[in-house]
């Protein structure tokens, strides 16, 4: 089964509030960017983590919203 990954590039982000408002079970607003919920707050970096199945679609939709493509969901294993 594959599994993917979703990645946010913190130094690209504008913080316009897009992406937890289409998957806030993954995205929250930091005090200054957008945040992986749980993650620590920072400005600038990469975040990511593992998706849960359920949560690809969500990514998917966050990144192809965010207008500074600072949201990839990438592919990380195949089992089958
Ligand atoms: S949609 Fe993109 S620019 Fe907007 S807060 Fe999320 S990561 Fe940042």
């Amino acid at each position: 089964m594959k599994k993917f990954k979703v990645v946010l590039n913190k130094d690209t982000c504008i913080a316009c509030g897009v992406c937890p408002s289409i998957a806030p079970q993954i995205f929250e607003m930091g005090k200054v960017k957008a945040n992986l919920v749980g993650m620590e707050d920072k400005a600038e970096g990469i975040q990511e983590r593992e998706l849960k199945p359920d949560e690809v679609v969500y990514a998917r939709n966050a990144s192809e919203a965010c207008p500074t493509a600072s949201i990839k969901v990438e592919e990380i294993s195949d089992d089958t």
